[in-house]
């Protein structure tokens, strides 16, 4: 059937500006990491996509090797973009990445500008794209000069192949050089996709004040823990979830009695705002506006409606907050 986006699709969501640059992004963005690749639904993965747009979620974000196997989500994605989102180019922001290992041999990972270049390339085919949005560097190399990554970035932007560049899970030191080196070649740097949610904050330490202070914004992954900050794994580990899948990258050995008992009692803050659990996660991260939007995944649409609504209630009370972090901090 054919697809015509929801015209109220702009009426709900929220916008935040990315950094100081003349882009916004929705407070949610959609990743397909997990669930576009070939072993995968391929209607379910484009009934996600079609809520997202309906609902104003205009960023997807990919990278080459997403799958499995390698390239399927861009390919999978790039015949969904065909069929059903080719009239809404315009409206959509759309990112890939490279810097993960991709194709054998020394040329086919970390962050060369043999490797970059011919990776975006590659993509753009996959996705049948002319240009990606952002095209982002996925990891810090360590061996090869941060001169030669962020050349072949600025690269990338003026043969028109993306429009801006970022950089993901780089510290703040690096990102600090990366800004130096880029804005001096005037490339546009528009974002860095860190990890972070309310198990993992190393970015409070050091990288958002960085990020402000370069007028750079954020879009954060894994922002429910991969599942484990919702009610999901409260009585058990389910058979479709991500942990009881064998190849993921969350284990069964992760969800922890301790792990179990924290979430219980984020639960429970998270009911008694009449919300749930991810709702709360998600607006949790979205409290500090140096985070310019939430990149969640979803197995299923149902669980995108639900990380939507976190819209209704952004809100904490100082109560709240100390609530949270004495869990956190146990
Ligand atoms: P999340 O922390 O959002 O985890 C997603 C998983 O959580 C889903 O697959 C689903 O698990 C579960 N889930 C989501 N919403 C709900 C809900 N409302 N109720 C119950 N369970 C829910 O993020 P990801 O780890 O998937 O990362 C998001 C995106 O970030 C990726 O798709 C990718 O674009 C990006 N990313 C970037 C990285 C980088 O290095 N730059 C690394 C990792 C991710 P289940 O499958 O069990 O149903």
């Amino acid at each position: 059937n054919k697809y015509i986006a929801n015209e109220n699709r702009y009426e709900k969501m929220q916008y935040r500006r990315c950094g100081k640059s003349g882009i916004k992004l929705p407070l949610l963005s959609l990743g397909l990491w997990h669930n576009f690749g070939d072993k995968d639904d391929f209607e379910n993965a484009r009934d996600i996509l079609r809520t997202a747009f309906d609902n104003g979620i205009t960023h997807f974000d990919l990278a080459n090797n997403y799958g499995p196997p390698y390239g399927s989500a861009e390919k999978n994605f790039g015949e969904i973009f065909a069929q059903d989102f080719k009239p809404y180019r315009d409206e959509l922001l759309i990112s890939t990445k490279a810097g993960w290992d991709m194709w054998p041999g020394p040329y086919g990972n970390f962050g060369s500008r043999k490797y970059l270049i011919a990776s975006l390339d590659q993509s753009l085919q996959r996705m049948g794209l002319d240009y990606v949005d952002i095209f982002y560097h996925h990891r810090p190399d360590p061996e090869t000069p941060l001169e030669e990554t962020m050349a072949a970035l600025d690269q990338i932007v003026r043969q028109g192949k993306a429009l801006y560049v970022g950089i993901s899970q780089y510290s703040a030191k690096d990102t600090t050089r990366a800004s130096e080196i880029l804005r001096a070649q005037k490339t546009p740097f528009l974002i860095h996709q860190p990890r972070y949610n309310m198990m993992d904050r190393w970015v409070e330490d050091g990288l958002l004040n960085t990020l402000e202070h370069e007028g750079i914004g954020s879009i954060v992954f894994s922002p429910l823990e991969q599942g484990i900050l919702t009610d999901k794994y409260l009585n058990g580990i389910p058979k479709d979830s991500r942990a009881a899948t064998q190849g993921s990258y969350l284990d069964e050995s992760q969800i922890t009695a301790d792990v179990v008992e924290k979430v219980q009692q984020l639960n429970e803050i998270a009911q008694s705002r009449n919300q749930s659990l991810a709702q709360m996660a998600v607006a949790w991260l979205l409290k500090d506006e140096r985070v310019t939007s939430v990149l969640v995944g979803v197995s299923k649409v149902s669980q995108l409606e639900d990380n939507i609504k976190t819209l209704e209630n952004l809100d904490f009370s100082k109560n709240e907050l100390e609530k949270i972090e004495g869990i956190l901090k146990n």
